[in-house]
């Protein structure tokens, strides 16, 4: 089940990255090598109440002052597109401006849950008087937060959680494989849905989203049910903020959020880019199962090497996702899309797939007698015991006498055992380890 997107738009300098460190707390995520989000993050996941979701901080384009506003604008349709609840960040220094009351218009059309958050209301106690001119927005009761100090973000998120869609609702769509195709504009992404759609085996639905603005699609094909989530309004054709790297690099991330299964569409005309890094980096933090296709195979001029030769120079620009397939498809002739297909299916299957703890244990104790477990002056690392704690992707806890020990090498060592005996294609897994006395 994918996590709740949250959305936090406004204007420049209200603080909405301040809001995002802070509701994003410590739980920002295990930082490891992969290239993409991590040095500018605009993700996390977070928890409230024990119920997990994703926020996302929409800002962070360094604004020329004729600019403001179309960037919010910007902001504000991609939440509306791909976010479940919107955090609405104002500032009561500033009071309601022109561009607040413009944007809370959008909002309000776009039937999507708000909440309206009035940042800087620094001092505990009655809001200011200024606090109740943020009423006239319409978008209902807006809650007092000062996001420095942290007083009134757990009020915010009561709200925010509150506003989640029913999880026990409409079943519908959640036995389906939820699939987001990503990658760098002009890769075939909407060629692809279209392809898709247009196929006479494939039953096709619209499935309309809270909003006029997103439409995910049904299919139904010998392969199984499957929802192609909408990117960027993926039928209709790529908006002008598209071509903004960084709005292209947003609308993946959150598509990322809803989808069981990433397909990372790279343009094989042009072949690797560091953009398409990025975009699988951000497929591979989230946990989630991946496909890499090469599209546009028709057009690539080849001979009897040209693909093995392709994919060993790919294996070496995505050394840090082994575990996802290559296909060279074509969307514009529907090359190999069952392939395609079935290997969405099984990357989905390996992400949900759960190992007993006896057999996992078993897989440990050969592989310790295969290979010793590395010591450091004298000290050897003792693996007490594992047991898988989840799935999406597939975690495995670890109880060690000491974590220092445990060299990634030697962790690598045992992933490569874990997938040769119980597979695991297509998806990322992760070891948690705790140590023992
Ligand atoms: P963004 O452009 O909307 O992401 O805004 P920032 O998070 O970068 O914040 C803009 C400025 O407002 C920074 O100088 C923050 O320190 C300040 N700021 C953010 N939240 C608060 C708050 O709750 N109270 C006060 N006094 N200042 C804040
Ligand atoms: P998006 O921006 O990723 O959605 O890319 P589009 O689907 O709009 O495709 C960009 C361009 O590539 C269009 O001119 C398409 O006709 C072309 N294109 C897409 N898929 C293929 C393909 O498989 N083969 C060829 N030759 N062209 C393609």
């Amino acid at each position: 089940m994918a996590l709740p997107v949250v959305a936090i738009v406004g204007r420049p300098n209200v603080g909405k990255s301040t809001l995002f460190n802070k509701l994003a707390g410590q739980r920002l995520s295990i930082v490891d090598d992969t290239p993409g989000v991590t040095r500018d993050r605009v993700y996390a996941e977070s928890e409230w109440e024990s119920r997990r979701f994703s926020i996302v901080d929409t800002g962070g384009i360094e604004p020329g002052e004729d600019v403001i506003l179309a960037q919010t604008r910007a902001q504000a349709r991609l939440a509306m597109e791909a976010a479940d609840v919107i955090v609405f960040v104002t500032d009561v220094r500033t009071g309601p401006v022109a561009a607040d009351h413009e944007i809370a218009a959008m909002l309000m059309k776009s039937g999507k849950p708000v909440v309206l958050c009035v940042n800087k209301c620094d001092s505990i106690g009655d809001p200011p008087a200024e606090f109740y001119e943020f009423y006239n927005l319409g978008l209902g009761d807006p809650v007092g937060v000062s996001s420095v100090h942290g007083h009134g973000t757990g009020d915010l998120l009561d709200r925010v959680v509150s506003l989640f869609p029913d999880q026990n609702g409409d079943a519908g769509p959640d036995e389906m494989i939820r699939v987001a195709v990503i990658g760098k504009p002009n890769a075939g992404k909407s060629s692809l849905v279209n392809k898709i759609a247009g196929e006479e085996r494939c039953i096709v639905s619209d499935v309309a989203g809270t909003t006029r603005d997103a439409v995910d699609i049904a299919v139904e094909n010998e392969f199984g049910r499957f929802l192609l989530i909408d990117t960027a309004g993926l039928r209709r054709k790529s908006r002008v903020d598209d071509n903004i790297e960084r709005y292209s690099m947003l609308r993946a991330q959150m598509a990322v959020e809803r989808s069981d299964v990433c397909v990372i569409m790279i343009d094989g005309t042009v072949g690797f880019t560091e953009q398409d890094s990025k975009v699988a980096g951000m497929a591979h933090e989230a946990g989630k199962a991946c496909v890499i296709a090469v599209n546009k195979w028709d057009a690539v001029e080849k001979d009897g090497y040209t693909m093995n030769a392709y994919e060993k120079k790919l294996r070496e620009d995505f050394s840090f996702m082994p575990y996802a397939g290559i296909l060279f498809i074509s969307a514009k002739t529907g090359q190999r899309l069952d392939r395609l297909f079935q290997a969405i299916r099984e990357a989905a299957a390996s992400n949900t797939r759960r190992v007993a703890t006896g057999m996992l244990n078993e897989v440990l104790a050969q592989a310790v007698a295969r290979v010793q477990p590395p010591t450091d002056k004298g000290r050897r690392l003792k693996i007490y015991y594992m047991t898988q704690v989840s799935v999406q992707p597939p975690t495995f806890v670890f109880f060690v006498n000491s974590k220092k020990l445990f060299h990634f090498s030697y962790q690598r060592f045992l992933e490569n055992m874990i997938r040769d005996t119980f597979g695991f294609e297509g998806t990322p897994i992760r070891f948690l380890i705790h140590e023992r006395g």
